[in-house]
Parts: C-alpha cells; structure tokens; sequence
C-alpha cells in the first residue's frame, strides 16, 4: 500500500547524517531538533502554536483536555472513521456521540450533526479522511452557532488547504480550536516510528497543552494539573525536519497517481471514483472508491494474486464495532456508514508509484471488474 523504502532513498544521505548528529549530541529529548520542527510546522501551516507530541491519539486525548472536557459531556464524531478518534473520547469518560457521513465525500454530514446536539454536547470532532477536509463551513457555523469546540483530526490530511465562502483560505487543521495529526510512518509526513501534534491559535490552549504533555507540571516537579507524558523525540523530529520541505511534492505525487486511478476508471459505472469536498484541496491519504454489484472480496483475491495490495478502510463502523456498543446504538441505524463498510476499496497510493506500476494496477482492477 506504501512505499517508504524508496521515498526514503532520495533523501537518504541528509536524513542519515541529520539522525547521526542527534545520536552524538546526545540531545535525544526536547533537544534543538524538536523546537526547530515545531517552528518550521508552524510556518508551514501558518498557525500560531504547533506543540509536538507522541502521537496522534495523544494528540486528541490532549486536546480535549486541554479544553476541560469532563465526563458526561458528549463529543460529536462520525461512525465512519479509524477508531483512535472516539476511542480518546470514551477514555476520557466523555460521550462519544457517533453520527452518520455524506455518501459521497465520507465526511462527517453536517445535518446530522445539527440533529446529535444536546444541552451535553461540549465539542464536535470533525475527521479530515483520506485527505480531504470535511465540510468546514457548515461545522464550524454550527459550532458558533451552540458554542461548540472544534477539534480538528487532521491525521490524514495534513497539508490540505481550505477555503471557506468568503474566501479565506487555511491548512487543514488550523481552522478549529484545536487541530491534531500524526507522524506514523504511513501518513503523508511520517516519521520512523510514532509521533504526533497539536496545532492551535490560541495562546491559552497552547500553553496548557505544554503542561498537560509535560506531567502537568509548569515548574520542575511542581504538579498543577493531572497531565501525561507525550514527547515527540529528536530523533524523529530530525527526520520530520528533512521530510516536512518535500511534503507539497509527497502529495502532489499522490494527487497524480490518484488523477491517474481517476482518469482510467471514469468510463466504468461499476466503479464510484473519490468525490470532492466542496473548497477542499485533497491530499489523497487513501485513494478511496465505491463498488456497485462488484464481489469485493473475490476482486481483492485477484489483486493479491498479482502482487497488488488492496484494503478496506473501513471495514465496521465504530457503533458496530464490539468495544463502542452500547443501547444508543443498532445495525441499521448509520445506513450510510455501513454501505460505505460494505462497499468501500483503497488502492495503493503514495508518492513513489510511477505509471507502470499505475498501469499495471487499473488494468489489473479493470480487468476483474469489467
Ligand atoms: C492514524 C490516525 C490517528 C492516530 O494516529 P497515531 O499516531 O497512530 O496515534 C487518529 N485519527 C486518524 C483519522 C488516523 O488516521
């Protein structure tokens, strides 16, 4: 599904001597490394704080408690997503309040959100899947107009760019209070290994999220709050520091490789290809289509066969998943989410597959299909 072999071996030598240097300073936490990734992450996505973590998922349970969540308050989310986004929202003792997504773009539906919301509801978590960002403009109107929080999963589409009616333009993830991304490997920025951020533009949040990953501790083993241990390490921000400079190349090489899945499979009406979000820029984290009256198993068996991995992203969603049942929820109930479950297909993408490789591959898919 990734390449991270070959992606690595043209940036080989400066990323070898970058972690070297990491390694004989000495410096393996909070070292200069991480201060200079968060400056540049900061210029980068033009917001005011970037504060580096341990990965994504602490980046989401930090940032809802940064903003003083307490349990019985519910927290808006879609079913349609990778389970790190509500599984922080159930460890915090909050209510994680699952809701269903557009058919088309995946994304969190606005309109269903509106009909979720409660005098508990304290936050909407918007995710920004496989590399677009959902509906911004009508989320966060909602969030104005209940005097929501935003938080803002970015971990599969850091580097998007958005752009809301008036015209105003932001990279995904500095839109709400709080936005959160992840370094694993296979994101569009991965590190080698697990790392994480926050993003935000508010000075406070900020300055409690730097004690809350610290401890809680604002001086040295003095404890204010209940915090936790979140660091990104220098060794990783090293890394980050080489890769962040390539990222608009990274993904305008998986914009290509997704225009070409796109192209060779527009004739086909078996086959839905990704629809846009309105005023989104895509990333294509997953490239990402639908089947009609297409036996998805049996076609992933002859892609296998070829050599040719394929994956289902997602294959339950989260009210169906065992761990988040609970008598809010039946089969049945998010109808969408769970035809997406049952129809949904992503293809290899990353910023190494050349056209022989993408030649090979809808060939192969249209072969079957066909
Ligand atoms: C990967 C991912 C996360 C979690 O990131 P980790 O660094 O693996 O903890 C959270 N949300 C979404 C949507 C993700 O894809």
């Amino acid at each position: 599904m990734v390449d991270l072999v070959s992606q690595y071996e043209k940036i080989q030598e400066d990323v070898d001597q970058s972690v070297l240097e990491v390694i004989r300073s000495s410096a393996y936490i909070n070292g200069p490394e991480v201060k200079n990734f968060q400056k540049e992450l900061e210029e980068y996505l033009k917001v005011k704080h970037v504060i580096p973590c341990a990965n994504g998922t602490d980046a989401l349970q930090m940032a809802m408690m940064a903003l003083g969540l307490k349990p019985g308050d519910e927290v808006i989310t879609a079913t349609f997503t990778f389970v790190a986004t509500a599984e922080v929202i159930a460890l915090l003792g909050l209510t994680p309040v699952l809701v269903d997504v557009d058919p088309d773009t995946f994304m969190l539906d606005p309109q269903e959100v509106e009909k979720a919301i409660t005098p508990k509801t304290k936050a909407i978590v918007p995710v920004h899947l496989f590399g677009q960002c959902a509906d911004m403009e009508a989320i966060m109107k909602i969030a104005k107009e209940h005097n929501l929080f935003v938080i803002e999963d970015t971990a599969q589409a850091i580097g998007a760019d958005y752009t809301f009616a008036d015209g105003t333009t932001a990279k995904a993830g500095t839109m709400g209070d709080i936005g959160t991304t992840s370094f694993f490997p296979s994101k569009n920025l991965g590190c080698f290994g697990d790392g994480g951020a926050i993003f935000t533009q508010n000075d406070e949040y900020a300055e409690k999220l730097r004690v809350i990953a610290n401890h809680g501790m604002t001086v040295r083993y003095y404890h204010d709050e209940i915090g936790v241990n979140s660091r990104l390490d220098s060794i990783q921000a090293a890394i980050l520091r080489k890769k962040l400079p390539h990222l608009d190349t990274y993904n305008a090489s998986r914009k290509r490789a997704a225009d070409f899945y796109s192209d060779a499979f527009a004739a086909s009406d078996k086959i839905k290809t990704p629809a846009k979000v309105k005023g989104s820029t895509h990333v294509f984290h997953q490239y990402t289509l639908k089947l009609e009256d297409v036996d998805r198993a049996e076609l992933i068996e002859h892609l296998n066969r070829k050599g040719i991995p394929a994956m289902i992203y997602y294959p339950v969603p989260l009210h169906m998943q065992k761990a988040y049942q609970d008598d809010r929820y039946t089969e049945g109930q998010f109808p969408v989410a769970e035809m997406l479950a049952s129809q949904v297909i992503s293809l290899p993408m990353h910023s190494e597959l050349d056209d022989e490789q993408l030649t090979f591959i809808t060939e192969s898919f249209l072969e079957f299909v066909n």
